[in-house]
């Protein structure tokens, strides 16, 4: 719901070797609402580009924008950016219900609201009669979808999810992949998603951003990218 510049970014590693760039001159103008996916083989430079986002890692040189607003030195706990991982890491001894309430615990919500949010999240995602039991008593797909929950109680105008679905089977894949773009179109997040799978790219994304070596390739509506009508 905001909408998220990064202008001529670059992110050189301390690590790697004088003039040798992860990511250099990433410049992308997301809007509001967009559901931007960044694509391209390992190692391009997609995860340093989200973590820059995010805050996770130092931008090296250029600016990140939110909201009109340079955010490069702003502490990730003040971006007010909702995250999914690969290894979404439930917390194994807790409920569902408090894994998705984890967050909004450590950040002092109202008992009354938090299990609002957490009721409203677990609706969304049709978890609602789950929310006793323990991450090891769900289905694969039943886990991602608590942590999507863990992600969107907090309603963060932004949402990054770095490869979410690669752990899970392709038959999930599938299932999981339509239901985030239906999560997308109800609460309207601005989202950046992080794959190298081009099908993931060509059915979720409003635009594309194809990576390769730390650079963008191209960026482009699916048909723009993958030449299709
Ligand atoms: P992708 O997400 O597309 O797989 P990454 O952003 O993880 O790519 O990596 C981009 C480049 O930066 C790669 O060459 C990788 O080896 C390097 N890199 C990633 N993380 C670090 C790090 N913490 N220190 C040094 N180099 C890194
Ligand atoms: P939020 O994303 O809203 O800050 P989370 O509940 O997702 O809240 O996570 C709060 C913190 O705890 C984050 O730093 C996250 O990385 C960490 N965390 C979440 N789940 C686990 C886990 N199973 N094991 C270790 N750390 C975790």
């Amino acid at each position: 719901m905001v909408k998220v510049d990064l202008d001529h970014i670059y992110k050189e590693y301390p690590d790697a070797a004088e003039g040798t760039y992860a990511v250099a001159d990433f410049d992308l103008h997301i809007d509001d609402h967009e559901f931007i996916v960044f694509v391209g083989p390992s190692g391009c430079g997609k995860s340093t580009t989200l973590r820059m986002i995010a805050g996770l890692e130092d931008i090296t040189k250029g600016d990140l924008k939110i909201g009109g607003q340079i955010m490069n030195d702003v502490a990730p706990k003040d971006r007010d950016i909702a995250m999914v991982f690969q290894n979404y890491a439930l917390y194994p001894h807790m409920t569902v219900f408090d894994n998705m309430a984890f967050g909004l615990k450590l950040r002092k919500y109202e008992k009354d609201d938090i299990k609002k949010r957490v009721d409203e999240a677990a609706e969304i995602l049709g978890l609602t009669d789950y929310l006793d039991r323990k991450p090891a008593a769900l289905s694969g797909g039943q886990r991602q979808r608590v942590a999507l929950g863990r992600a969107i109680v907090r309603d963060a105008p932004i949402f990054l999810m770095d490869e979410p679905l690669s752990n899970l089977d392709a038959k999930l894949r599938v299932t999981m992949r339509a239901e985030i773009a239906k999560l997308h179109q109800r609460l309207k997040t601005t989202t950046i998603y992080v794959t190298h799978d081009q099908t993931e790219a060509m059915t979720m994304a409003d635009r594309i951003v194809v990576m390769s070596m730390g650079k963008v390739q191209q960026i482009g509506t699916p048909a723009e990218v993958y030449d299709t009508p």
